[in-house]
């Protein structure tokens, strides 16, 4: 049974309607943002997985007030069809358009790993995988988990698959003291106007990309950090998930998603208008297909109040929205899971 919404304290979200249902795939809850105050950690594998999957609800959390912010696992390092470009070059060209793709969908920060792209499955154990992302969990104290579904099934990229499975994982041992947690935050990369900028790095230093794996201890060796206090994270979305529960209108931000994509400009060769009508599309079929799905849905249309300016972009280098309202029918789907009494232990060690 689910738990019918999060304590204000603590929650990010509660459903509208139909919440008995949440996890139990029998009806789907469409997103009401109370996030004001709140923390998002996003765990994604590359540097345009946040925007491709769900930068409009990103867009719109932020937008509402709530301080998101991404770990990355690996720069991309291996994402292009040019075999000339050098593995490094790529990756610094990718965390480059990665921050600016969070400065659109208004980040707070952003940190990466730096492991080799396409090897998280391979040239990475995932006990020290979840040792690094546990870490990092601790350390920003998010309400709210967002990262692959890795039950989705034909996901045919293996960092995908790996860092949904690991990030759920280390989900646990960031709640478990007796896990090891490695205690060295990652690189932080400044978000223009984010929280991060001109923060130091943790004291962790560059993960330099292709450089084989980092040189930390292998966690059956390592011992519980008492620095880093034990954190439960009570709610997690997992993106293009294989059953959804959760949908998020990001019609308003649409324009946000466009941009923050458009900002990856080594991955997206179309023409704006192509990949703006490609991704329109993707949206629209998201909520014919889940919509369709759903038992009970007659849920009235959403009003989220965003400060608008005549350009289209919200001050103070917020997001960009539609000024007139956005496109109806635009959405992105998530699978919600709700951990029913996990802000109790943590509410004992970590308060
Ligand atoms: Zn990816």
């Amino acid at each position: 049974m689910d738990s019918p919404s999060v304590d204000s304290d603590r929650g990010v979200s509660v459903p509208e309607a139909g919440d008995g249902g949440a996890c139990t795939g029998g009806s789907l809850n469409r997103l009401k943002i109370e996030p004001r105050g709140k923390r998002v950690l996003a765990v994604c594998a590359h540097p345009d997985d946040l925007e491709f999957y769900c930068g409009g609800t990103m867009a719109r959390l932020a937008a509402a007030g709530a301080e998101i912010v991404l770990l990355l696992a690996t720069a991309g390092d291996k994402g292009s069809f040019d075999p000339g470009m050098p593995g490094a070059r790529l990756a610094e060209l990718r965390l480059e358009e990665a921050l600016r793709g969070a400065h659109v969908m208004g980040l707070s920060s952003v940190y990466c790993l730096g492991y080799p792209d396409g090897e998280l499955a391979y040239g990475v154990s995932a006990a020290e995988l979840r040792c690094r992302i546990a870490g990092v969990m601790r350390a920003v104290r998010p309400n709210l988990l967002v990262t692959f579904d890795p039950w989705k099934r034909y996901e045919l990229h293996p960092d995908h698959r790996r860092v949904g499975q690991v990030t759920l994982d280390a989900r646990l041992a960031a709640k478990l003291p007796l896990y090891p947690v490695e205690a060295r935050l990652p690189r932080r990369l400044p978000v223009a106007g984010g929280a991060g900028e001109g923060a130091s790095d943790g004291g962790a230093g560059v993960r330099r990309v292709g450089g084989g794996a980092p040189g930390i201890e292998q966690p059956a060796a390592a011992q519980p950090s008492p620095g880093l206090r034990p954190w439960a994270i009570p709610e997690i979305w997992l993106f293009q998930p294989e059953e959804a529960n959760l949908l998020a209108e990001i019609g308003p931000f649409f324009p946000a998603k466009l941009a923050a994509l458009q900002a990856h400009a080594s991955q997206f060769l179309e023409e704006k208008d192509t990949l703006a009508a490609q991704l329109r599309s993707e949206a629209a079929e998201e909520g014919r297909r889940w919509l369709g799905k759903a038992d009970a849905w007659n849920l009235a249309p959403q009003v989220l109040s965003v400060p608008v300016s005549a350009a289209g972009l919200a001050p103070a280098g917020g997001p960009a929205v539609d000024p007139a309202g956005g496109s109806a029918g635009l959405y992105e789907a998530f699978r919600r899971i709700m951990i029913v009494g996990s802000t109790a232990f943590s509410g004992q060690s970590a308060q």
